[in-house]
């Protein structure tokens, strides 16, 4: 293996966090075989054993959940406290995975429906051999185990190559997996730059990819994997929109619209970025959510930006947003390297970046319109579709917009409510993405359907 290093640094001060070896093409080559063995031994495995390692594993990352959520603090700046919600988060979805794998995935007998034939029909997914997951930064725990939970669940073994800027927490999900299934790797983690998750995706034992990251690093993936026909499932970036209808409850939606812009410093695949208001109660909405706005500060309230490139993008968002549209909280002075304090602006025109490119950072640009169809034709008006929500009284007509949304999930009144259900699917249409990792969905996505037909 490798003794080339690189470090991994906490982004609020520039301390080293850890040091991480750069795996090379060779000692991704050495893990995947590791990972071939490893997975016939795991598929062999009886469900109810399978469950029973991964309810083991959910109680050990319960127990290590303090250090967890430290070292995530440490490598992203994110609060203790958000950190910590994202691994609860992550176990109430391992346990998901684990209990429900069976029943998902299971064999069951299909009713054939030809007449006068008898064939019995059967139906069961099987797992796939190895998976690789390769992780963004944002939510370095409960992003990529979004994936390797219903992975492992469905039966298969998992190679990961976390983000290079959050390398520590991925070796150490690993580890800890190690302690309930101390007898094969199958669970394992390749630390290195980007070159180590392109020879991961390109190995053609790799049975399935599972990619979580920017739409333009998808598409590098997806050429690589075209070589070997490796399926993968794509989880790339948004753009979400927000719609707040005539008879909203306006305090709440305000509440849940800067939660969902600000929350993670905007750093989150299904953050708020553009916020759609039916003209009778956009000014009221706008002062209510710039009042809450101008008592929070970056540093404070939520924490810096985790990738140093990222304060450029949000920079050029802002400027652009500035000279464009009307300041409603903030401007150019809310940026403070490494931390970016809110920033609102109404009035920016639909074709200028800050509103077409994900921005990822804690600004939005708010738009009055017409109706509610109207920003419902402006939302789906985005190359993205990943997540969005919609905030009504009326029960109908939030549905019907829900319906018609063109996003993976939608929140009704709530905001990003959508990830944390495990039973619901997640995932996007368009720029971000397609496939779905979380619940049932998630569960066959790591596995093949295989039907059998018997003459009785
Ligand atoms: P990124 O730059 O695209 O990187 C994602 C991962 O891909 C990293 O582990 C990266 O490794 C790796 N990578 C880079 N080049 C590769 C290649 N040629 N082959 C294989 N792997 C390669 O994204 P990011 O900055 O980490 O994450 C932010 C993005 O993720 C945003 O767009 C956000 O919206 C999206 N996201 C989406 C979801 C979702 O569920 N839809 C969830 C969270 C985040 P290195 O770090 O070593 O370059």
């Amino acid at each position: 293996m490798t003794t080339l290093t690189f470090d991994s640094l906490n982004p609020a001060t520039g301390e080293v966090v850890g040091r991480h070896p750069k795996h090379t093409a060779a000692d991704v080559d050495k893990v995947v075989g590791r990972a071939e063995e490893a997975a016939r031994w795991w598929a062999a495995l009886s469900p109810a054993e399978r469950r029973r390692r991964l309810l083991d594993y959910k109680a050990v990352l319960t127990r290590h959940m303090r250090e967890l959520a430290r070292l995530v603090h440490d490598e992203t700046g994110k609060p203790v406290a958000d950190a910590t919600l994202e691994i609860v988060l992550t176990v109430t979805h391992l346990d998901w995975a684990a209990r429900n794998a069976q029943k998902v995935l299971g064999r069951r007998r299909v009713n054939t429906g030809l007449v006068g034939l008898n064939l019995v029909g059967t139906l069961e997914y099987l797992p796939l051999g190895v998976v690789a997951v390769i992780g963004p930064w944002n939510y370095p725990v409960f992003t990529p185990m979004g994936s390797i939970a219903y992975a492992l669940a469905a039966g298969n073994a998992v190679v990961f190559k976390p983000s290079e800027l959050t390398p520590g927490v991925g070796v150490r999900l690993a580890e800890l997996f190690a302690e309930s299934v101390p007898e094969h790797p199958v669970f394992q983690c390749l630390t290195g730059l980007g070159e180590t998750g392109a020879a991961l995706v390109a190995d053609p034992r790799v049975a399935k990819v599972a990619f979580t990251g920017s739409t333009a690093t998808a598409r590098r993936v997806m050429a690589a994997c075209a070589e070997n026909l490796t399926p993968v499932v794509a989880e790339c970036g948004g753009k979400d929109a927000f719609i707040v209808d005539a008879d909203a409850d306006i305090a709440a939606a305000a509440d849940a619209c800067l939660w969902g812009a600000l929350s993670n410093a905007g750093q989150t695949c299904v953050g708020v970025e553009r916020v759609y208001v039916v003209d009778a109660v956009h000014d009221a909405f706008v002062r209510e959510l710039s009042a809450r706005a101008a008592r929070v500060r970056a540093g404070e309230h939520y924490g810096p930006i985790t990738m140093p490139g990222q304060v450029e993008v949000i920079r050029r968002h802002i400027d652009d947003a500035v000279a464009t549209g009307k300041v409603v909280t903030g401007g150019p002075g809310a940026v403070r390297a490494p931390y970016v304090d809110p920033v609102i602006v109404e009035d920016v025109p639909e074709d200028s970046p800050a509103v077409r490119e994900e921005t990822f950072g804690p600004t939005i640009t708010v738009r009055r319109t017409r109706d509610v169809q109207e920003a419902l034709d402006l939302a789906n008006a985005s190359a993205y579709g990943l997540g969005g929500t919609i905030f009504s009284r009326n029960t109908r007509r939030a549905a019907d917009l829900a319906r018609r949304m063109r996003s993976g999930m939608t929140a009704i009144n709530s905001i990003i409510s959508f990830a944390a259900v495990p039973s619901l699917p997640f995932g996007g249409v368009g720029d971000s993405g397609f496939g779905r990792i979380h619940g049932g969905d998630g569960l066959r996505e790591f596995a093949r359907p295989k039907a059998v037909s018997r003459q009785r």
